[in-house]
């Protein structure tokens, strides 16, 4: 059988301070009792060899007589008086010579048994041996020695007395252990009352995390400055708790928030349209996602600062945050983006009265420092379920719309409608593939000849770009200038433009063509971007060609924002030697009365009201307007989009010197276009005034 000690260390508190104070008080006991039974047996011995000395001695008295006389049976019957002394077993008298003179045995036994004491002892007068004590007294009669009296008495009943008091001693010991059983029970849950309040309190707080709890208990021991030393550890985990907590809800803030306006960003956002699209699900109601952009917001920025630029947005902030109701989500999505969730009123026609707030709220001037700014948005509105089932498809249609309504020329909004999606897709497609048109040579330019309408004479070429995608086919400039517009691509297509034709136009001189002008255009991103004039000087530079025979063509709608900054360039690039043109003229929104302030040298009648000559009235009084109106400024002026010998004859009875169109030919590439110059320098090949007017 295997027996393993218990370990005593895994005890329970309450098990352990049991088993001390029952261990300790039993041994106190024992030691007690063991103190109690040697003292005891020490006592009876003492007193019994007192008594026996003092028995001795009187029968030493008593038989000295006896002794004298030789009186043996008075001797006899003195000893026999011992009877009444039943620890004495055996008493000798003897005399002198050391012979028996007497004897009382209590049982049979022996004479020859006992010896005559030796001397030593007769000195000490008695002595304990294992288990009797003899005692010896001389037996005097005056200073006579007579004899000695030698008895013997038995230990046994000193034994049995402390055998006696053993056995007490152990039911005592019981009775202890007991009663030490019952106090131990009682006095150890003293102390392990509140360790295991203690510990409960611990394993609660650890638990439950809530440090706010308190150990309730009045004691001045260890155990109470250990409460007091628990409750103070809680105090402080609870401030250090609590300051955690305050921390996590900053950053919690923080990211869930712009940290510029204080509206939900779009981590927030998201979650919360994800939850009310959840809730409209099972409550079969609808969502409004109105998807706002700032328009031309990149201007502010650039031109008076970042710091203008974050005013304008919070003040966007506020005013939104007043339009839109409780139970709405307005958030910064990033950049000059907002987007507002509305749960209620989602009818069209409430949206509309929405979203028309939302623009009009924004057209009131923008005081910022010391400017004073206009700022319109556009706003694209989609719906779930109608327009996308999830928080993404419902943001891309609204982005959709929102595309739509900046298309729309700005300050609008749009409802998302099924066929925006396919222009949202060749949008995608054109962002993600017009970057590697470049690098892949995939762009060209092909040109336009522009004619001195009276002699036929080419007097330039405007460069038009030409989109070959591999597998898409050619992809005219209305489809993916706007968009390389959009996204910036314009600089570094505009550049590749520039350089192209500079280029091109040099090599035609150099190869013996007559030399005539190269007209490029320039979008309004490309106009306003710094280094235009760099970018144009650099392009002549490296070309070789002279500055005189570029010309830039910009449209109207430039000339209407930053007037000055838009003046400095203009001036900066006449400097150089370049002419400017403005494109499309007429159909833009140029204040006439500022238009000689531009250093311009040319307008282009829009191909619309040149295209309307000879129909319904009305616009051919355009065109003769603005004939007049560049003669007035001193302007040349071309007629772009001629098609026909009616227009010819109308422009040149009205005095326009220049024309361009598919008339005296269609945008060429470079070898039709040399084609094109060779047929030209055949005299009398082309004689304008016999083969167009009728
Ligand atoms: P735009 O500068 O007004 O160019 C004239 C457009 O009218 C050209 O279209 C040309 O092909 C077309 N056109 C010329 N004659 C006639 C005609 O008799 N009848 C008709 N119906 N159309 C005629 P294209 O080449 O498609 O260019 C469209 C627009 O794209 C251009 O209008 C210009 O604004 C822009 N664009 C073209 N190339 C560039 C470029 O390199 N840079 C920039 N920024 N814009 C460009
Ligand atoms: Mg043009
Ligand atoms: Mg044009």
């Amino acid at each position: 059988m295997n027996f393993t000690a218990p370990d005593i260390r895994n005890w329970s508190i309450k098990r352990k301070l049991k088993a001390v104070i029952i261990l300790t008080s039993l041994a106190v006991l024992l030691v007690l009792f063991l103190v109690f039974v040697l003292t005891q047996r020490t006592f009876l011995r003492t007193r019994l060899s007192q008594d026996m000395n003092v028995l001795a001695l009187n029968l030493a008295n008593n038989s000295a007589a006896s002794v004298i006389f030789g009186d043996k049976r008075t001797a006899k019957e003195t000893l026999e008086s011992l009877k009444t002394y039943p620890q004495v077993t055996d008493c000798l008298i003897y005399d002198t010579e050391g012979r028996i003179f007497s004897s009382y045995h209590k049982q049979e036994n022996l004479d020859s048994v006992l010896t005559y004491p030796s001397p030593a002892l007769i000195d000490a007068g008695h002595l304990f041996a294992r288990d009797y004590l003899v005692s010896v007294h001389p037996i005097d009669y005056g200073t006579d020695k007579l004899g000695l009296i030698y008895l013997r008495a038995n230990l046994a009943l000193i034994e049995s007395t402390l055998i006696q008091y053993i056995g007490y001693g152990f039911m005592g010991l019981g009775t202890a252990f007991l009663l030490a059983w019952v106090l131990a029970d009682r006095l150890q849950r003293i102390i392990s009352q509140p360790i295991d309040q203690l510990a409960a309190a611990m394993k609660s707080v650890s638990k439950e995390r809530n440090y706010s709890q308190r150990v309730k208990m009045e004691r001045h021991d260890e155990l109470g400055s250990l409460i007091e030393d628990f409750n103070e550890m809680l105090v402080q985990i609870e401030m250090r708790d609590q300051e955690l907590h305050n921390k996590q809800n900053r950053l919690d803030y923080l990211a869930h928030h712009d940290a510029l306006t204080g509206l939900p960003n779009r981590l927030l956002f998201h979650d919360r349209l994800h939850h009310a699209i959840s809730k409209a699900q099972r409550m079969e109601q609808s969502i409004a996602l109105l998807f706002l952009d700032l328009d031309r917001f990149k201007n502010i920025n650039d031109s008076l600062g970042h710091e203008v630029g974050d005013h304008v947005l919070q003040v966007v902030a506020k005013r939104l945050t007043n339009i839109v109701r409780e139970s709405d989500t307005l958030a910064r999505l990033g950049g000059d983006e907002f987007v507002i969730a509305l749960e209620q009123n989602t009818e069209s026609r409430e949206l509309t009265i929405v979203a028309q707030k939302i623009l009009d709220t924004l057209s009131t001037a923008f005081r910022i420092d010391t400017h004073e700014l206009y700022i319109t948005a556009s706003i694209g509105i989609s719906l779930y379920p109608a327009n996308g089932l999830t928080a993404e498809t419902l943001m891309k249609t609204a982005d959709v719309a929102l595309y739509r309504a900046k298309e729309q020329g700005r300050n609008n909004f749009q409802f998302f409608t099924m066929d925006m999606n396919d222009r949202a897709h060749q949008a995608l497609f054109l962002e993600n593939n017009l970057h590697k048109a470049i690098d892949n040579r995939e762009l060209a330019l092909y040109y336009q000849p522009q004619v001195e309408i009276t002699t036929g004479k080419t007097i330039g070429m405007e460069a038009l770009v030409r989109w070959h995608h591999p597998t898409h086919g050619t992809i005219p400039p209305d489809k993916f200038i706007p968009m390389a517009e959009e996204t910036g691509l314009i600089i570094p297509l505009g550049k590749w433009v520039i350089n192209t034709a500079c280029q091109q136009t040099m090599q035609w001189q150099q190869a013996g063509f007559p030399p005539c002008k190269v007209a490029v255009n320039i979008s309004p991103r490309q106009l306003r971007q710094s280094d235009l004039v760099e970018t144009v000087e650099q392009a002549l530079k490296e070309s070789g060609l002279a500055a005189c025979w570029l010309e830039l063509e910009i449209t109207e709608n430039v000339l209407i924002e930053e007037v000055a900054q838009i003046i400095t360039i203009m001036e900066a690039l006449n400097a150089l030697g370049v002419s400017l043109a403005i494109d499309d003229f007429g159909t833009g929104y140029s204040s006439l009365s500022y238009l000689h302030r531009f250093p311009l040298s040319k307008l282009k009648i829009d191909q619309s009201f040149v295209q309307s000559i000879g129909g319904p009235a009305g616009n051919h009084v355009i065109v003769e307007a603005i004939i007049a109106l560049a003669r007035a400024l001193e302007l040349e002026v071309i007629a772009e989009g001629i098609e026909n010998k009616a227009q010819i004859a109308f422009l040149k009875e009205h005095g326009c010197v220049y024309g361009q169109g598919f008339y005296f030919s269609k945008p060429l590439p470079v070898d039709a276009c040399e084609k094109f110059l060779l047929q030209e320098q055949i005299p009398k090949v082309f004689a304008p005034e016999q083969q167009l007017l009728p």
